[in-house]
This record gives structure tokens, sequence and C-alpha cells, in this order.
């Protein structure tokens, strides 16, 4: 099982936490024109993924909790976490 800390209520079960993707993913501007190319900036920011083996930064929700967006380094093989920061607190390269 798979324990998070989230900052701002504890350690608690992985069952309380939603996964919402690559937090190091890059999303398109919001555009009132639509275009080809927005669209797929879109689809390649929404589909495409990496399969990294090692340290990692995922999107969670704590969504049986405080609903907190956080950012979880995570190893994607020993599941080993790293750190878990508020998303709105992160550090954007
Ligand atoms: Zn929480």
């Amino acid at each position: 099982m798979l324990r998070i800390h989230c900052p701002h209520c504890g350690l608690r079960d992985h069952e309380e936490f939603n996964y919402f993707g690559d937090a190091t993913k890059a999303y398109p501007a919001l555009t009132t024109e639509p275009s080809a190319q927005n669209h797929a900036a879109w689809v390649d920011a929404v589909y495409t993924r990496n399969n990294p083996k090692g340290i990692h930064s995922e999107f969670w929700q704590h969504t049986l909790g405080c609903r907190r967006w956080l950012v979880v380094k995570r190893h994607t093989v020993t599941h080993d976490i790293e750190s878990v920061v508020i998303a709105s607190e992160r550090e954007l390269p």
C-alpha cells in the first residue's frame, strides 16, 4: 500500500487520493480561435505520455481529505515517495 504524506493532513493511505497525471507536462495556452495546430498541441498535452523509470512528478488530489492538489515525486518502480508539495506552491521549471 502506498502512503502519502499530505502537507496539510499528514500521512494517509493512497486510497484517500486520486491520481491526475504527469506534473511535468506543459499545457498550451487557451485560445478563442480554434486551429489545427492548437488542437494538435492539446491532443499531445492530454494523451501523449512518457513512461519514465525512476523519480517522476505526478499530480494527486487528496479527494477524501483536504481536497488540495499535490505534486508527488514518486519512484515509478519502488513507489518510494521523495517529496510531496502543495501544487500551487511548487517551483515551476
Ligand atoms: Zn490533505
